[in-house]
C-alpha cells in the first residue's frame, strides 16, 4: 500500500506570466506542459519540474483569471516546501532579495534550515537544507545553477482543525510514519530515496477555514506505483468511509481523487505514464498540448486563452 510520496501538487495562479516568469527565472523549474484544465478548458493548466517533471518535483497551476485572492487557514495545505542542497541557504537567501522577495529568517525545524517565503500571489513557500538529496534531472535551460538547483519537493504543510482522521489516512492507507513532533507540527515521511517525502501535520484548532482562492493550493498529489496500487489505496479508502471517485485519465497520469475528513483534497496518481507520452523531452512545454478529446476544439480554444510567454528561450 505504501506511496512513495507525492506525486505532484496543484495551485491557483491569477496571473500566468508571473508565475512562469516566477518558476522558470527564479526558481528554475522547467515548464514541462502547457495544457487546460481538462474539466475546464478555457483556462491554462501550467506543469513545472525537474527536466521531465518526473514524479515528486511537478508543481501545477490552474489559471482562473477572475478569481480573487484566497485566505491561508485550516482545511488546507498551507505550504509547499523544496528541497535545496544544504550549503545553498545563503545562495537563495541571496538570490531571492535580488529578485525582490522577502524571505523570513532562517527557521531550524527538525534540525534543517528552512528559509520560508510567499511567491508573487502570497502563496507559502519554504526551502529546506537537505544533506541527503533526492535525485533530479537538471533542466539544462535553468538560469540557477546545477549545485543550487531545487531538488523536487520536500514536502507539504497541512493546516488541520484536528490532525486524528488525516493522520489515520496518512498511516493506515498511505504507509507514513510519524517521526517527529515540534509544537503543533506533527512530521509524517515514508522511507525512500525519492523527492517529497514529508507530510506535516499542522494543528491549528481555533484558525477558521481556509477561504479557497488564488494563491490556495487545490490539491495534493500521493503516487501510486501501478494501476493495481491504485485500486488498492482507492478501496481502502472507501473501506474507511470516505467517498472516493472513479479512476480518472488525466492524460499523463490516472487519478484517483477523496477528501480527507480534516478538509483537504487528496489524489492518488499512477507514476505512468509522465509528461513524455505526447511530446519528447526536448520539447516538452513549449507548446500547447491538448488531450485528444478537446483537438477538435483547438481553435476555439486557443482563440479564448490569453497569450502567455515562455520567460526563458529553450534548450
Ligand atoms: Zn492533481
Amino acid at each position: 500500500m505504501k506511496t512513495a510520496g507525492l506525486h505532484h501538487i496543484t495551485a491557483v495562479t491569477r496571473d500566468l506570466q508571473t508565475n512562469i516568469d516566477f518558476y522558470q527565472q527564479v526558481l528554475g523549474q522547467r515548464l514541462v506542459k502547457t495544457t487546460v484544465n481538462f474539466d475546464d478548458p478555457g483556462a491554462y493548466h501550467l506543469y513545472y519540474g525537474d527536466y521531465t517533471g518526473v514524479p515528486g518535483t511537478a508543481m501545477t497551476f490552474f489559471g482562473w483569471l477572475n478569481t480573487v485572492p484566497g485566505k491561508v487557514g485550516t482545511g488546507e495545505t498551507q505550504a509547499v516546501a523544496y528541497s535545496i542542497p544544504q550549503h545553498s541557504v545563503s545562495y537563495w537567501n541571496a538570490r531571492l532579495k535580488q529578485m525582490g522577495f522577502s524571505p523570513a529568517r532562517v527557521e531550524s525545524r527538525f534540525g534543517q534550515d528552512v528559509i520560508p517565503f510567499d511567491d508573487p500571489e502570497g502563496m507559502r513557500m519554504e526551502l529546506v537544507a537537505e544533506e541527503n538529496l533526492p535525485a533530479v534531472e537538471a533542466w539544462p535551460g535553468s538560469p540557477v545553477p546545477e549545485e543550487y538547483e531545487l531538488h523536487g519537493f520536500y514536502g507539504v504543510s497541512l493546516w488541520l482543525d484536528e490532525i486524528e482522521s488525516t493522520s489515520r489516512i496518512l498511516s493506515e492507507i498511505l504507509g507514513y510514519q510519524q517521526i517527529g513532533q515540534e509544537g503543533n507540527r506533527y512530521r509524517f515521511h515514508v522511507p525512500g530515496d525519492a523527492p517529497g517525502k514529508v507530510v506535516d501535520l499542522v494543528h491549528k484548532p481555533n484558525t477558521g477555514r481556509g477561504i479557497f482562492g488564488a494563491s490556495s493550493i487545490h490539491h495534493v498529489a500521493f503516487r501510486a506505483s501501478s494501476d493495481e496500487h491504485q485500486q488498492a489505496i482507492q478501496q481502502q479508502v472507501r473501506k474507511m468511509g470516505i467517498q472516493a471517485t472513479q479512476v480518472i485519465d488525466r492524460q499523463y497520469f490516472r487519478s484517483v481523487y477523496f477528501r480527507t475528513p480534516g478538509g483537504v483534497l487528496f489524489e492518488i496518481a499512477t507514476d505512468q505514464p509522465g509528461f513524455t507520452v505526447n511530446e519528447s523531452a526536448a520539447e516538452l512545454g513549449s507548446r500547447l498540448v491538448l488531450p485528444p478529446w478537446y483537438e477538435s476544439r483547438r481553435d476555439e480554444i486557443e482563440a479564448y486563452l490569453p497569450p502567455i510567454r515562455r520567460s526563458l528561450p529553450q534548450e
